[in-house]
């Protein structure tokens, strides 16, 4: 019988587009038995076939070679081996989100050549006693000395700290190890991002009754179904991390492993606090600041399951859990779970996939779930299960809805209204803290009327429009409409105004307000360094911060029973972004600082300043009526036809160049028409956006045009297949070189 030709389809470890497609190599005869789909290699390419690194996609059989081919050259042993449900996430990858096969891939395996760090230790192999001996006998040599005296107190040190703590040379090291009184060893050390925190015991609570119904429902329910997932809908403070404990505890003593994504490690320290209390150190962190070679540490510690317990923001969805049991997404809302680079991935979508692949259960939580899952809660294609009471008791913050236009005419033009100073006073006379919110981003220069509240906004879109002041026009990004500046109000008369403002302003406002009290500011300006973060929250804990301000950093799961006064300063901010999600942003965050209050024993108080008291995003959100939100925004999605009415895609235009970018863009958008009306959609041309300058319309010197797509009647797949074509087949003729093109299916 003719041997069987084995043949393996690998990807080049290699970011060219040219390059994204999979290559065949002839597996030599002694690796047949050691080689599987997953693996690391390395191939020889190109014509001096270089030595490049791959990645094996399958492995198929043949009787016969059509063509010569090159052999595999080597199989990397120590890297990791992607496993073949992830192997099958790639290739769903590449088909979702247009990215290519290494982008996929590289969400899943670290780059183990950047990762590994070996450190040089130096042990001690002295008793104390003997090592004291050993110290007086040494008078002669004074830095050998130093060093014995160094480990006498700490006995294992990296060789670095040693020789710089004590200041003796290396040879002084190799000596003592001449005599056996140190051993050296080179070792990956595992850095542990949490070693500087303390782990106090979280012990287990008993259930409060809502609970304890909330858990039988989720059991009895994955008992039956256990390929729906749940949706865990419950206010701000009732005991949903005390589920998602629970829940993970359960899946631990079945031996599984267990994923909880947060939206942003660094903003949940209290919930990772929690999580390590209860269950140690079988708990990995993952943390976007990890390095590569930290990252491959927690990575090793999951993969061999000593770690059956991982907590991190979104790319943690990738973590190689070998036994996955359950993946919990706390806060399903977040923005943070989109991903803003290729593959534009949104983590709740990866769950999905994973869970079915795996075989694993699938729990969103949120106070203010997105209107995507709350949407398909009701189509009970996710189970909708709810908590309605605070679970160590208290009630919701009384929410005060200050409408700034009156007290505008009342003569208080400052950004503290009387009924936020009275609120701070009484506060600080208890000793109590206060949370103040501003949520300004640098774009959101917009013209609205101080009067009547009046917001000017582009009338096929219902977005705020941005004032390009350079150009004196107000512009609509996304459709492109533009519009003059107006003068006055046409609502009312009034002279418009500019709006503007930033957290920094407050503070110093604040401070001039309470000169006696300790105020500070929390934002992206103060957090850039490392561990500022934290270090402002421990001050806020240790009640030497009074007045706490600050962007939606400070929104999230902070739980601080001393805060009883919480401030909105100026709730339009998120409101009148130029985003249909600007209502539902907006409702989610006034509710989530809201609850940042009155979570002890005292009363909470929320002060909501605001233009646009009658807006329902913001009456809904001070009376806490997420379900009544829900079916106004629902009633606006529909009609303008945004998500879940449709599915978006955005193509994103990059150039120096703005005239190129512009071409390309309109070139692109008569390419994608013309395709699709040839294949018969030709009535629903509208639903391919004019393109326009994007949102951010230069960054770094770069011109950005977007191309924006609703998919209403024209099928998702064929537009998404469509761009696909703009940007391999097509690309050429199209776009110029000079243009680079990005695609988000599913802008966030
Ligand atoms: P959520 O995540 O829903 O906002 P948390 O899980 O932070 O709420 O819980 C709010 C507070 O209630 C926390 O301080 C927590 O320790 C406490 N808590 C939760 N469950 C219980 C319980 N069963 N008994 C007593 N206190 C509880
Ligand atoms: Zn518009």
């Amino acid at each position: 019988m003719k041997k069987e030709i084995l043949i393996a389809q690998v990807i080049l470890d290699h970011y060219h587009a040219k390059l994204d497609h999979l290559f065949d190599y002839l597996i030599p005869e002694h690796m047949q038995t050691l080689i599987q789909p997953g693996m690391q290699v390395t191939v020889p390419f190109g014509r001096n076939n270089r030595l490049t690194e791959a990645f094996v996609m399958s492995i198929k059989c043949r009787q016969k070679m059509d063509q010569p081919l090159k052999e595999l050259a080597h199989i990397s042993e120590e890297a990791y081996v992607m496993t073949a449900a992830q192997i099958e996430m790639v290739r769903w990858m590449k088909k979702s989100y247009l990215c290519r096969y290494i982008e996929g891939i590289r969400c899943f395996v670290p780059n183990h050549r950047t990762g590994k760090k070996k450190v040089i230790w130096v042990h001690c192999q002295l008793e104390s006693e003997e090592l004291a001996e050993q110290q007086i006998k040494m008078k002669r040599a004074p830095m050998q000395q130093k060093v014995l005296e160094a480990l006498q107190e700490i006995r294992h040190a990296p060789l670095a700290s040693l020789l710089k703590m004590t200041g003796a040379p290396n040879s002084a090291v190799k000596a003592l190890a001449a005599k056996g009184f140190i051993t050296i060893s080179e070792e990956i050390t595992r850095r542990n991002p949490f070693k500087d925190s303390v782990t106090t015991p979280y012990p287990e609570p008993r259930l409060t009754h809502f609970q304890e119904r909330a858990m039988m429902l989720i059991r009895g329910h994955w008992e039956k179904k256990p390929e729906i997932p749940v949706l865990l809908h419950g206010i701000t403070g009732s005991g949903k991390t005390e589920i998602y404990l629970q829940l993970i505890k359960r899946t631990l003593a079945q031996q599984q492993d267990s994923i909880l994504l947060v939206p942003e490690i660094a903003l949940t320290p209290q919930m990772v606090q929690r999580f390590r209390g209860r269950f140690g150190d079988q708990v990995a962190v993952l943390h976007s600041h990890l390095s590569e070679g930290e990252k491959l540490d927690e990575w090793g510690r999951i993969r061999r399951g000593e770690a059956r317990i991982v907590i991190g923001p979104r790319s943690a969805i990738f973590a190689p859990c070998q036994n996955l049991g359950i993946i919990i997404i706390d806060e399903e809302h977040e923005h943070t779970y989109k991903s803003e680079q290729a593959p534009r991935y949104h983590a709740t979508e990866i769950a999905r996939q994973r869970c079915r692949l795996e075989k694993a259960q699938l729990l969103l939580g949120s106070a203010t779930p997105s209107l995507e899952s709350y949407h398909e809660a009701e189509h009970q294609k996710i189970l909708l299960v709810e908590l309605k009471e605070r679970a160590a008791g208290g009630r919701l913050p009384q929410v005060e809805v200050v409408d700034l236009r009156k007290e505008a005419r009342e003569g208080n033009r400052t950004l503290f209204s009387r009924s936020l100073i009275a609120a701070l006073e009484h506060c600080l006379g208890k000793k109590h803290q206060a949370i103040l919110l501003l949520n300004r981003r640098a774009f959101a220069t917009l013209v609205m009327c101080p009067q009547c509240g009046y917001v000017a906004k582009c009338s096929q879109c219902d977005i705020s429009m941005k004032w390009h002041r350079k150009e004196r026009v107000l512009k609509c990004h996304y459709c492109g409409r533009r519009e003059p500046v107006p003068e006055s109000c046409p609502m009312c008369g009034e002279l418009v105004s500019f709006q503007g403002a930033g957290t920094q302003k407050v503070e110093e406002g604040l401070q001039l307000l309470f000169p006696d009290h300790v105020v500070a500011r929390m934002d992206q300006d103060v957090t850039r360094q490392k561990g500022s973060h934290q270090a402002i929250l421990e001050r806020f804990e240790a009640k030497e911060i009074d007045l706490l301000v600050g962007t939606q950093m400070i929104a999230k799961g902070l739980d601080f029973p001393n805060v009883t006064v919480v401030g909105i300063l100026l709730a339009d901010t998120s409101l009148n972004l130029p985003d249909f999600r600007a209502a539902e942003k907006t409702f989610q965050l006034m509710t989530q600082v809201a609850g940042r209050a009155g979570r002890g024993m005292q009363e909470g108080k929320v002060i909501l300043q605001t233009f646009q008291p009658d807006h329902y995003a913001v009456h809904l959100s001070a009376i806490q009526d997420y379900h009544r939100f829900y079916q106004e925004e629902m009633q606006i999605r529909q009609r303008f036809l945004y998500p879940p009415f449709s599915r978006l895609i955005q193509v994103t235009f990059w150039s120096e160049s703005e005239e190129a970018v512009a071409k390309a863009a309109h070139h692109s958008a008569a390419a994608v028409r013309f395709i699709l009306e040839k294949s018969g959609y030709g009535e629903h041309l509208e639903e391919v956006m004019e393109p326009g300058p994007a949102l951010i319309a230069k960054i770094e010197n770069r011109y950005r045009y977007t191309l924006l797509m609703k998919s209403v009647k024209i099928p998702f797949h064929l537009m998404r297949k469509t761009v696909k074509y703009l940007l391999m087949d097509g690309r050429d003729r199209y776009i110029s070189p000079m243009v680079t093109v990005t695609v988000d299916p599913d802008p966030r």
